[in-house]
């Protein structure tokens, strides 16, 4: 094993920091840290500083390597056997991580797309109308090569927004005028 020298750490250690934070700068697991730190005469602070914020992950039955303890639902997305509500695995890792409940506009994105993906780095938390601008931008890039297009309400085809209106929904004038013009016709009818 490659010796360490504890003085510097020992000092970082004394002015504040976790030896956990050290043993992830060091590259080397926060038992090994401890233990070095108590050797080169630091006044431990206690095991549970040691490893605070070491555990992100899920154990147990919320993980994914849990066997049986979880199944994917109809819509593609990792549920948890066992538990009230069978929960969305991704929103429990997600609240796992920020260390409280999420709030009801809160929504979990899976960054690279794949719903079952459900890593750390891999969950956003954002909110519902953050959301859905989110994959408005990726439906616009996927269909026209371009994130700041934007979809008619009427026609359905994507345009630059120069060439739209936008109210609560983006829209051609002339798409909307033909729309009112028939709307007219089929009550007068
Ligand atoms: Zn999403
Ligand atoms: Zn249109």
């Amino acid at each position: 094993m490659r010796k360490h020298d504890y003085s510097k750490y020992l000092e970082a250690y004394n002015a504040g920091a976790s030896s956990a934070d050290l043993a992830r700068q060091a590259g080397m697991n926060p038992g090994q840290m401890y233990r070095g730190l108590r050797a080169a005469g630091a006044r431990m602070r206690g095991v549970s500083e040691a490893t605070k914020g070491i555990k992100t992950m899920p154990s147990g039955k919320e993980s994914a390597s849990f066997k049986g303890g979880t199944f994917i639902d109809q819509s593609g997305y990792i549920r948890v056997r066992g538990m009230r509500g069978m929960p969305l695995q991704h929103r429990l890792i997600a609240e796992r991580v920020i260390g409280r409940k999420l709030r009801a506009v809160e929504v979990v994105h899976h960054i690279n797309g794949n719903k079952q993906d459900n890593r750390n780095e891999n969950l956003l938390v954002c909110t519902n109308s953050y959301h859905r601008l989110i994959h408005a931008r990726m439906d616009a890039q996927a269909v026209c090569g371009n994130p700041n297009w934007l979809r008619c309400r009427y026609c359905h085809t994507y345009d630059a927004p120069e060439h739209l209106s936008v109210n609560s929904f983006p829209y051609h004038r002339a798409c909307a005028a033909a729309y009112q013009r028939d709307r007219k016709l089929r009550a007068a009818r």
